[in-house]
């Protein structure tokens, strides 16, 4: 897979730290960055859009491609499955295009195996009680699903010295600006 010509770029971190937020804004400077659309057994949220956000599978059509190998990687993350779908991700490659994966911990691992070549960026929150105030400012889970991602926080953040490159998310545009610079881009 490394000597596919395009260049992966992987992006982690807790829930509610802003990946989907530092994505977008990289997305709107740099629109050739290819970003993958993973599947997942969630129920959309209010806005989300199926085939654009993610494409909402059922858990059984979702295991029936885990068992097809379909994915590259997925994981069970807050009770729901979250798979990368494997064709698009590697036809992009192929065209040299570069691609961008925003998953979590257990996913990134699975691809930094496959991907050796491939590069890995966590995302920190200026501070624990910041990324609480994100998820619930985010208001789009319930307090079940936020006591969930707020235990699994607790761990991931744990393996941020694993990564190729650490991504404080405090102040918006500068991060941005942080992430272009990681990845090769200009300003
Ligand atoms: P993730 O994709 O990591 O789960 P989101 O991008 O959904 O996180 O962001 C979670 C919440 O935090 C959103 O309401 C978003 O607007 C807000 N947010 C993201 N980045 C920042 C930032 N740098 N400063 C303040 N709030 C932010
Ligand atoms: P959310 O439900 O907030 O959209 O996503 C929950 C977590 O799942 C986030 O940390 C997000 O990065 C991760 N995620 C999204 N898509 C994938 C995927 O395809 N694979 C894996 N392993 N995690 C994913």
């Amino acid at each position: 897979m490394s000597a596919l010509p395009g260049r992966l770029t992987l992006i982690t971190g807790p829930s509610g730290v802003g990946k989907g937020t530092l994505v977008k804004g990289l997305l709107e400077r740099h629109p050739e960055i290819w970003l993958s659309i993973s599947a997942t057994t969630r129920a959309p949220r209010g806005g989300e859009v199926d085939g654009e956000h993610y494409f909402f599978l059922s858990r059984d059509a979702f295991e029936r491609q885990v068992a097809g190998a379909g994915f590259l990687e997925w994981a069970e993350f807050a009770g729901n499955l979250y798979g990368t779908p494997r064709q698009p991700v590697e036809a992009q490659l192929a065209a040299g295009r570069p691609v961008l994966l925003e998953i979590e911990l257990e996913g990134a691992r699975q691809v930094r195996r496959s991907f050796a070549a491939g590069f890995q960026i966590f995302v920190e929150p200026p501070s624990f009680e910041e990324l609480e105030r994100r998820i619930r400012g985010r208001g789009s889970d319930s307090e079940d699903s936020i006591a969930r991602r707020l235990a699994r926080a607790r761990i991931e953040l744990a393996a941020a010295p694993e990564f190729d490159a650490r991504l404080l998310n405090g102040n918006l545009e500068e991060a941005i600006a942080q992430l272009e610079k990681l990845m090769g881009l200009n300003g």
